[in-house]
C-alpha cells in the first residue's frame, strides 16, 4: 500500500478500494475509461469467483469503444483507485451479510 500524490491510498485489489470507499478507474489504451463503484464491482468479481487484484482483473474488462471501432475485445491497460464521485457506474451491490463476511476475512 502506498500513498499517491493526491493523498489517496493506493489499493492493489478491488476489495481494498471498496473498504476505503473509493471508485475504480478502468483505462484503455485508446483513452476511453470508466469509473465503477468499488463495492459493487467487487461483488461481481466475488460472485464469479474472479481474482480481484488489479493486475488480474484487467482480463475481465473490454473496451466498448475499441470493440465498436475494430470489432475486437481489447482489455484495458490498468485499474486504479480514484476518489468516489457522483455518476460512477454502480452494479448490483452486495447484501449486508456478504459484505460483513468479506470484511472479516479482510481483517484477519
Ligand atoms: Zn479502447
Amino acid at each position: 500500500m502506498q500513498n499517491t500524490k493526491d493523498g489517496l491510498r493506493r489499493a492493489t485489489h478491488i476489495f481494498e478500494a471498496a473498504v476505503w470507499h473509493y471508485a475504480v478507474l478502468v483505462t484503455c489504451r485508446c483513452g476511453h475509461s470508466a469509473k465503477f463503484h468499488a463495492a459493487s464491482l467487487w461483488w461481481r468479481f466475488e460472485r464469479k469467483g474472479w481474482n480481484d487484484s488489479f493486475r488480474d482483473a484487467t482480463r475481465h474488462f473490454w473496451c466498448r469503444q475499441c470493440a465498436a471501432r475494430i470489432g475486437r475485445r481489447v482489455q484495458p491497460l490498468r485499474l486504479e483507485t480514484v476518489a468516489w464521485e457522483k455518476g460512477v457506474i454502480e452494479l448490483e451491490m452486495p447484501d449486508e451479510r456478504e459484505w460483513k463476511r468479506a470484511m472479516r476475512r479482510f481483517r484477519t
